[in-house]
């Protein structure tokens, strides 16, 4: 037995898509055979069939409706699959034997121009990574917007930038050459499963003759120098490959994408995957949701294209002072001038993703509707940029000067296309009356017919004296002239005999056909013409994209801005003094700015921070649970971020040193998921840290070593913040529960010793969250853990407990904390004595003697 023709053609279209689900039409559905179909039926709950393919088996089949491709495509491309979509490319009604077909569009998770995969306040990033043994290239693309992105890493640095570029970007799909595939299990992201998968793509695609030809045809240049892409690039090859890439799948123009930008490794501050975590920048740690990041906090935007924006600015702070200066100084200039800010708002509000609609233009696919949408978007420029005609502000001198009058592509719409645009094209009547004035008569032909015959009834009874000359029609024949027996000799010789009836005959004239060929045709007509007009309304439009993206481009950036000074105002925030010359942290009356938002009611405690390149390098935190130390050492990262981000600040006054990375070591992490011990994570993490951060970062360690023994998680802590304070200097915020390493103040350079105050009442804590130079003398675990319901018996036994190992020696005995405490002076005698006192000599085992032995050696040298 032999295979149908039909299912011949479809293994043999399937055989160049084999990495994709192929949605093959047959008439009103999409049809998957074999493999796809079993899988699709599963992935998609839906009912798996078969169908006659000439052999014996018949062949697994699922199918689904055309109309109601896109919800079962956005679905599969949800969960990490391609489709191929295979269209008949032919009439099946005129063509003879098998109708052709062909693939149109292979669609995937990093191509998509549409659907619920697409979110409008989102970039959609496809990847494209080269790695060679002269280091790494990497391409991002966003074929909805055209933003390029390019990336060269050299070999020693590949894996560490290339991890922080990929958490900057996240895109949604990653092609490689075989080289990355085979190293990708180094890269952090991959390892911890943040990224999408990996797919090699062809491998000649990314040889360095292709992909040069590739991305030199693409933008249409002599060289790629153009974009400050040099012959020995790595990035050039994933360039090529990826305009390969797109060519393949997305077989259409993508004239949208029409430069390159080099993204430069120096530019952005570095923020590995957990800190991004820890700091909840754009998602929250617990619910990976928006609500509760500081994304959600300072989006204010008003449109789709400045929430985008906006996105990227906080996902990637800069590192260059003046850079950083320049966007301050924008957000400034909203900040002071009410005015110009609320009417800034109120035009933004008006304007629809220009950057988005001219994507659309570029793939042909917008629709009238968009058209409109557009154009009455461009009518909104001149009026923004009358407001922003007074702005000082370099970054807005700029934008403003981007924005340039397209109200002649505004008119151009206009006046094709009618106010009231259906949303879909096949009905026609999107194109407006009198536009065209053949398009006006053959709408015009259904109405005027009825004038036409008569009139045409008219003349050839005058024409030919026949008196009853009638004009009627029916299904068979269209429009007949009627002529009765009578006046059978009086015919016109142009007359042509259709049909005899009791008492006359019926006659087509050529005049007759062309007037019924104008009635009938004509809505026909219309509507291709219709359609011819838009597309050349369309072409016309083309040549806009290059402006369109640029405006686009500066209305981002303003409404980032404008969201940055609308989240400053709403919070009180202030603009941060902050240059590459200044060296220190110095913040008055900081801030966490999500605590504070949730904090209903009660007051947020603000608390001043002090980090410098001398004596306060290192700030050693003590106090006990739930003081709120992990608040005030995040409060100081975010602080610097948003800074850097070019953001006022959740402070009364800052001053800030540009920093050009920051590492958190703190609580769990989600790598407890791929095998790692609490205690391996953590030293890892800290690995990473010692390794990477330099004079110019700014850390947060969050009780580094307590994963395992106290007394090897104490020498653990202690030598790391002796490394990092004598070896590495940069700035760090370190908090922990050994109040041991408050010796470390006067032992080593830069240490200074804070706690955070409370207040003891009635054997109750009360947290002041105040940060205060010197030590805290305990944990107050056992008070704090009361808090959390813990039975009454279970708390006593603890404080039973405790105090047995006070009276051993083998822990310090509590004190009561002291406003001032002292550091440095003479023990407390009773102290001393009271331990003596409790001392059994007939219980106690020759190691606790000794570690006594050792603690009142300790306190009398004090
Ligand atoms: P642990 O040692 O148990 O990790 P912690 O000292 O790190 O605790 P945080 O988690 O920082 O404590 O803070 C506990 C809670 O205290 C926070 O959830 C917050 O609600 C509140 N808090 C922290 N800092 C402040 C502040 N400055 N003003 C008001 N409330 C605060």
């Amino acid at each position: 037995m032999a295979l149908s023709p039909m299912m011949t053609n479809y293994l043999k279209t399937k055989e160049q898509y084999k990495d994709a689900i192929l949605f093959y039409r047959l008439g009103d559905f999409y049809e998957m055979f074999f493999d796809d179909a079993i899988m699709v039926s599963k992935e998609l709950e839906i009912t798996l069939t078969g169908r006659d393919c000439g052999l014996e088996e018949r062949a697994p089949m699922c199918g689904i409706p055309f109309h109601a491709a896109s919800t079962y495509i956005d679905k599969l491309i949800a969960k990490g699959h391609k489709v191929a979509i295979c269209e008949q490319l032919s009439d099946p009604q005129s063509s003879k034997g098998l109708v052709e077909r062909g693939v149109i569009q292979v669609v995937t998770p990093g191509t998509v121009t549409s659907g619920s995969n697409l979110d409008e306040r989102k970039n959609n990033f496809l990847a494209c990574i080269y790695m060679s043994k002269n280091g790494t290239g990497v391409c991002f693309c966003d074929i909805t917007t055209g933003e390029t992105y390019l990336a060269n890493f050299s070999k020693e640095s590949t894996f560490k930038e290339l991890d922080d570029a990929l958490l900057r970007m996240q895109p949604s799909e990653i092609i490689c050459n075989a080289e990355m595939l085979a190293n990708a299990s180094k890269l952090a992201v991959v390892a911890s499963h943040i990224t999408p998968t990996f797919n090699a793509y062809q491998e000649n695609a990314f040889s360095s003759q292709t992909a040069e030809k590739s991305a030199k045809n693409h933008f249409g240049v002599v060289s790629l120098s153009v974009f400050g892409i040099k012959e020995q690039d790595p990035g050039k090859h994933a360039l090529g490959a990826l305009l390969a890439y797109l060519n393949e799948t997305q077989k259409r123009t993508l004239s949208n994408i029409n430069r390159v930008q080099l993204l430069s490794n120096t530019k952005y501050m570095h923020l590995d995957a957990s800190t991004r975590r820890n700091l909840e920048i754009t998602e929250t740690m617990n619910n990976h949701k928006k609500k509760g990041s500081i994304l959600h906090l300072l989006d204010h935007t008003k449109t789709s294209m400045g929430a985008r924006k906006l996105r990227m600015f906080v996902s990637q702070p800069l590192a260059d002072g003046v850079e950083i200066n320049n966007r301050l100084c924008g957000v400034e200039e909203f900040v002071n001038n009410n005015i110009m800010r609320e009417n800034v708002a109120e035009t933004l509000a008006k304007i629809y993703d220009i950057e988005r609609l001219s994507g659309k233009i570029a793939y042909g696919s917008i629709s009238p509707k968009e058209c409109l949408s557009l154009s009455s978007s461009l009518k909104k420029l001149p009026i923004l940029k009358q407001y922003l005609d007074i702005a000082n502000a370099q970054i807005l001198k700029e934008c403003y000067n981007n924005i340039i009058d397209l109200s002649e592509l505004a008119n151009q719409i206009d006046e094709a296309i009618a106010e009231d645009a259906p949303a879909l094209l096949k009905d026609g009547g999107y194109i407006k009356p009198g536009y065209n004035a053949e398009l006006d008569e053959l709408r015009n032909a259904g109405d005027n017919g009825r004038a036409w015959i008569a009139n045409y009834e008219a003349t050839e009874r005058e024409r030919t004296g026949i008196k009853t000359l009638k004009i009627g029609f029916n299904k068979v024949f269209g429009y007949y002239i009627e002529i009765t027996k009578l006046y059978s000799d009086q015919i016109p010789l142009t007359y042509i005999r259709k049909q005899t009836t009791v008492n006359a005959e019926r006659y087509i004239s050529p005049e007759l056909k062309e007037i019924e060929e104008k009635i009938l045709g004509s809505s026909e007509r219309a509507l291709k013409l219709e359609n011819e007009l838009y597309l050349e309304l369309k072409k016309s439009m083309l040549s806009y994209i290059d402006v369109l993206q640029k405006v686009a481009d500066s209305i981002s950036i303003i409404d980032t801005l404008y969201s940055f000074a609308v989240a400053s105002i709403k919070n009180n925030y202030v603009k941060p003094i902050i240059n590459d010359d200044i060296k220190k942290i110095n913040i008055v009356d900081g801030r966490h700015p999500v605590v504070e938002s949730l904090l209903s009611g009660a007051e947020f405690v603000p608390n001043d921070t002090l980090l410098d390149e001398k004596e306060n390098r290192t700030m050693v935190i003590t106090g006990p649970n739930m003081a709120g130390k992990s608040t005030y050492m995040r409060q100081v990262a975010v602080i610097s971020l948003m800074a850097q981000m070019g953001c006022f600040v959740p402070a009364k006054h800052a001053e800030l040193a540009v920093v050009d990375k920051i590492f958190t070591r703190i609580g769990a992490s989600d790598d407890l998921a791929f095998g790692q011990s609490t205690f391996m994570v953590e030293m890892t993490e800290v690995a990473n840290i010692i390794n990477n951060a330099t004079e110019n970062s700014l850390l947060i360690l969050d009780e580094v070593g307590r994963g395992t023994s106290t007394y090897d998680g104490l020498s653990i802590a202690w030598a790391v913040m002796e490394y990092l304070a004598t070896n590495i200097k940069a700035k760090t915020l370190f908090a922990t529960h050994y109040h041991e390493l408050c010796d470390l103040e006067g032992k080593c350079e830069g240490v200074k010793n804070y706690r955070v105050l409370i207040k003891e009442f009635n054997g109750q804590v009360i947290f002041l969250h105040k940060i205060a130079r010197g030590s805290a003398n305990r944990s107050f675990g056992i008070e704090v853990a009361s808090l959390a319901n813990l039975p009454k018996d279970l708390i006593e036994r603890a404080k039973e407990i405790l105090k047995e190992q006070e009276r051993k020696g083998m822990v310090v005995a509590s004190q009561t904390q002291t406003e001032e405490p002292k550091y440095g002076t003479t023990a407390n005698i009773n102290e001393v004595i009271n331990i003596l006192k409790e001392m059994d000599m007939n219980t106690i085992s020759p190691i606790m003697a000794f570690g006594t032995l050792q603690n009142l050696v300790d306190k009398v040298k004090k």
